[in-house]
């Protein structure tokens, strides 16, 4: 960008505030095509562990560890795993019809299926359900309630009927189910999202924070740390909401089986209240699902789908996910672009209104970190009063980067830092420009702040800067410094 003035504006809102994860898949597999959504302005990629298999995961990382080195960004990769997802088996036909009002058998031996008998493949089903319990498949068209138990044999009247046909989902939403969230196939997804050198975790199906546990423990006998992004897609998960994020890195409004556990008309306001209590945490939080879905076989998105991404922005959630358009739509570029453009049209009317929540941080609301949330309170309007462009942030762990994001500052937040995989971390964080630079060089912050004024475009126009450090999670090492810079 070449400015003869300053603009101030121009500066403000050079880079998108809300990223943008897309998922990976046949559409967009191609060097060309990664290399294009990342152009486009992707922050995160997601590789979706229910489909394809090891090898592709594997070619589908290194290219987009190329294209991000030839864009000169940070990108962090999300491997998602598939968790206890529960499938119908096959049938004989392939699909059977399902009449409402009518009685079917759903059952746990490795049958294949005919017309009245549903083979589950989750081998548990008869000893997790109860008689009055729903049964919900193919993402809760269908739906069966269970009359009654006879030891792998459910009997369910058919409450909404259809076509079933081979591996459709099933949902369970009011049986507690016993599995495991991390399966053996989760496992095995682990060991190869190491070796990939992963950026983030994502879980799903979680329902409480010993699931979330379950997998950190499981990291760590594997002499790893990846940070876990806790699907929320069960009713139990939003119960337990303040445990799984006080154990999470961030979570994700998985709204795809989030809205067939629950009635979808409580997903809106249960998004609203995640992002809220996320900020307030200081834990990222991702709107995932059905964004542009519309957008699979039209280049151009519906109205209502528009409005749905930005009111993401609007709400200031961290990160938009878009997950079959970029996978296997027809315009995955065109997704990008649109998500692109909506969002900054909403930031910058948030910008120009001096707000970029609705609602700011109720900066007291987090008792155990007030020195901290205090101190970051103070740096926002700071930069606000003092009218300042930029919010330097020199880290190690990115942990000050992750505070003063979640405050939703005016001024742009700069993660300085030597390591590369925290700069990947910071790509999901919302309003955080991640910039490398020499381990030598984070001593001298006159030094470290020229750097970015060359890098960066910013703070090269006599303005001040705003340098913040020193945050930490353990209250004991928490030494926050605030320090104003003349560049
Ligand atoms: P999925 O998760 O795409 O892995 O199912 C997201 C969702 O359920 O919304
Ligand atoms: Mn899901």
């Amino acid at each position: 960008m070449t400015r003869n003035t300053f603009d101030r504006k121009a500066v403000a809102l050079q880079w998108r505030r809300t990223k943008i994860i897309a998922t990976l898949g046949p559409a967009s597999a191609s060097t060309a095509m990664i290399q294009k959504l990342i152009d486009a302005g992707v922050n995160v990629v997601r590789v979706n562990m229910s489909h394809g298999d090891e090898q592709t995961h594997r070619v589908a990382v290194q290219r987009v560890r190329r294209a991000a080195k030839r864009a000169g960004r940070h990108i962090g990769v999300l491997v998602d795993l598939c968790g206890p997802k529960i499938r119908v088996g096959s049938f004989e036909r392939s699909r059977i019809e399902l009449e409402t009002g009518e009685t079917v058998v759903v059952t746990t031996r490795p049958v294949v299926g005919h017309p009245g008998l549903i083979p589950s493949q989750y081998r548990s089903l008869h000893k997790d359900v109860k008689a009055g319990e729903r049964i919900l498949l193919d993402d809760g068209k269908l739906a069966l309630q269970v009359l009654r138990i006879r030891g792998t044999e459910v009997a369910c009247k058919v409450i909404e009927g259809g076509t079933l046909s081979n591996h459709k989902g099933m949902n369970l939403p009011n049986s507690r189910i016993s599995t495991s969230a991390l399966t053996k196939k989760d496992r095995k997804d682990v060991r190869l999202a190491v070796e990939l050198g992963a950026d983030f975790l994502a879980l799903s199906f979680v329902r409480t924070e010993r699931d979330v546990k379950q997998l950190t423990g499981y990291l760590k006998r594997l002499g790893h740390e990846i940070p876990v992004i806790s699907k929320i897609e069960r009713p139990e998960a939003v119960e337990n909401i303040d445990a799984i994020m006080e154990s999470s890195y961030g979570i994700m409004i998985a709204r795809g089986d989030l809205g067939i556990e629950l009635p979808a008309e409580k997903v809106p306001l249960i998004q609203v209240d995640l992002i809220q209590r996320a900020r307030q945490k200081g834990v990222p939080v991702i709107v995932a699902t059905q964004m542009l879905e519309s957008m699979m076989s039209a280049s151009r998105p519906t109205r209502a789908e528009v409005t749905d991404v930005a009111g993401a922005a609007l709400l200031s959630a961290d990160a938009a996910m878009l997950s079959g358009e970029t996978a296997a739509g027809q315009y995955p570029l065109q997704a990008v672009q649109t998500m692109d453009r909506v969002l900054r049209e909403v930031e910058q009317h948030q910008w120009q209104e001096g707000e970029f929540a609705d609602e700011p941080i109720a900066d007291r609301a987090y008792k155990t970190h007030f020195i901290r949330e205090s101190m970051a309170h103070a740096a926002v309007q700071l930069t606000r009063d003092l009218d300042m462009e930029a919010i330097i942030v020199p880290t190690s762990t990115g942990t000050t980067s992750r505070i003063m994001s979640a405050h939703r500052p005016l001024a742009q937040i700069v993660c300085v830092c030597a390591d590369p995989r925290v700069c990947r971390k910071m790509a999901l964080h919302w309003g955080v420009v991640p910039v490398e630079i020499r381990r030598s060089e984070i001593t001298n912050w006159r030094k470290v702040c020229r750097h970015i004024s060359a890098r960066c475009d910013l703070g090269k126009v006599g303005h001040d800067v705003l340098l913040v450090s020193g945050f930490r999670d353990d209250p004991e090492k928490n030494e926050p410094v605030l320090k104003l810079l003349h560049v």
